[in-house]
Formats: C-alpha cells, structure tokens, sequence
C-alpha cells in the first residue's frame, strides 16, 4: 500500500484515542481539498500491508488506541490493498475502524460487498466547496456516516453530535500535517499557517 503518513495518536478524526493512517493517491480530486498533497499516487511511501497490519496492531496491544481511522488520500483508490489490511486487522481484533472515503456509499458496498463486514463506518461522499457544516465528523455538509457496528452505536453517536473544535497539528521533520476536520472558511488560513517556518 502507498500512504502519506501513519501517526498515533490521533485524537480529533474519530472517537477516542486512534492509530491515524493517511493513504496516498486521490483520484477524485475534489474543489477546495485540504489534503492535496495526497493526490498523487506515487508519492509518499510503499509499504508491504502485512507490515503495516504489524504495526498498527502493535499500537493497538500497547494501548495507545481504540480504533483505527483510515483516510487520504482515497482509500478505495487501492481496493485490494485496502481490503487485505482490513482482514488482518480483523484477524487481529481490531474492531473499531473508521473509513474516510470520497466515494458515495452505494458506489463502495457495490464494488467492495464485503467491506461492511470488515468496517466499523465509513463516512462517505466528495468534499463540497460551499456546503459548510458544523459536524465535527465530515467536511461537508453531503457526508455521510453508515455505522456497521451496533455495539459502537453510542461512542459513534455520541462523536456524531460533536461540534467542530480542537485540530491535531501532527509534525514530521519540517512537515505538519493536519488531523481534523476544519470548518471550510478556515482551511486556508490554517493551511498557510501550519506552512509557515
Ligand atoms: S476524496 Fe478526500 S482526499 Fe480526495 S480530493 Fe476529495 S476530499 Fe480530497
């Protein structure tokens, strides 16, 4: 798999204390995107997803988190590897993942059927320029969120009223990176000034 980073941990994408994982390459390029720099698919890094499945489930037996978000990038844009993290992870125990995925909810349960099984939620559907929300959990106000666990109801409902707030500003060397879902009207500041020396 190609990511962009993997960070833990990250605690404002997602419910609690969370292995963060940002894969590389984006196909669907939506107007005003916050995470350009994920767009193209051969940058960041290549990793094996055994490896990868290693060491997020080593985070997860120290206890440093409950859940895994998934985002980018576009994750669909590389199904299969994708799809083989989630079964090891699975294998693993790991219950609690979230999926981040630009592509609508009825395009993904067609052409990934068993994903539902693999996930805890996807929020689903592109970044809309001038639909402004104040939902922690989406960047739009045409997300979505299908949740597959029952038993997550309540932490997920409970992240699901959350207003926007705190960002996570994630270094790594010179570059920063943001985790969080800003309101739209401030993405640009914060993107110049986490660019700023
Ligand atoms: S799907 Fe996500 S990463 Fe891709 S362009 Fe849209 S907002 Fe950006």
């Amino acid at each position: 798999m190609r990511f962009h980073l993997l960070h833990c941990p990250v605690l404002a994408l997602g419910p609690g204390r969370r292995v963060g994982l940002w894969v590389q390459g984006c196909s669907i390029r939506c107007e005003g995107c916050m995470s350009r720099e994920t767009w193209p698919p051969g940058g960041g890094e290549s990793i094996a997803t055994d490896r990868l499945a290693c060491i997020i489930e080593g985070f997860f037996e120290s206890g440093r988190a409950d859940g895994l978000t998934v985002s980018g990038g576009e994750p669909f844009d590389q199904p299969e590897a994708l799809m083989r993290l989630l079964r090891s992870l699975n294998v693993a125990g790991v219950r609690d993942i979230l999926v981040f995925s630009g592509y609508k909810m009825e395009n993904i349960a067609l052409r990934h059927p068993g994903v539902s099984g693999l996930v805890a939620a996807i929020i689903d559907g592109p970044f809309e320029l001038g639909g402004e929300t104040e939902a922690c959990w989406k960047g739009s106000a045409n997300q979505a969120m299908t949740l597959f666990r029952p038993e997550l109801s309540e932490i997920y409902g409970a992240w699901a009223e959350a207003k926007k707030g705190a960002l996570q500003v994630l270094a790594r060397g010179r570059e920063k990176f943001i985790a969080g879902i800003p309101r739209q009207g401030d993405a640009d500041r914060i993107r110049e000034s986490i660019a700023r020396p």
